[in-house]
């Protein structure tokens, strides 16, 4: 799954954990049951074909966590920035491997990680829809919460 989707939701585990250490594991436990339902992705050993998209969707994700952490209320911000980093760590194995050629996780953690994803090439556009209204609603609901601790 891109990792734009998962800041998206590890956003709104953090407005619902509130507190960081909750939302980063909460955050953490989302990147796994969003990676188990049906979602973009071209299978292992296809790295030329997903590299491309996974440097943008890096650099939206960047942007995306930089907008919910500034328009979040100040009385929830660590709560959902810890949120979207945990929804992102599972991920690092891919980080990792690109740029230090191994992964931080024990194997066998990488591999459940990898067992559970239902990919299929054909859900890219589907899957940046996702993640563009799970950052709109979540800037909204972050504003509305700011509006409403005034
Ligand atoms: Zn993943």
């Amino acid at each position: 799954m891109i990792i734009s989707s998962h800041v998206g939701a590890g956003a709104f585990v953090g407005m619902a954990a509130r507190k960081p250490g909750p939302a980063l594991a909460l955050g953490f436990l989302s990147h796994l049951v969003m990676d188990a339902m049906p979602h973009w992705g071209t299978g292992p050993g296809t790295e030329p074909e997903w590299l491309p998209i996974a440097r943008r969707d890096g650099v939206a994700g960047l942007a995306e966590m930089a907008l919910l952490t500034a328009v979040a209320p100040a009385d929830r911000r660590v709560g959902v920035f810890a949120g979207m980093v945990g929804a992102c760590l599972p991920d690092t194995d891919k980080v990792g491997r690109y740029f230090v050629g191994s992964s931080p996780w024990p194997a066998r953690f990488d591999r459940f990680h990898e067992a559970i994803q239902n990919e299929a090439r054909h859900r890219l556009p589907r899957e940046v829809a996702t993640a563009a209204a799970l950052t709109v609603a979540g800037a909204l609901t972050l504003r509305l919460l700011a509006a409403r601790s005034h």
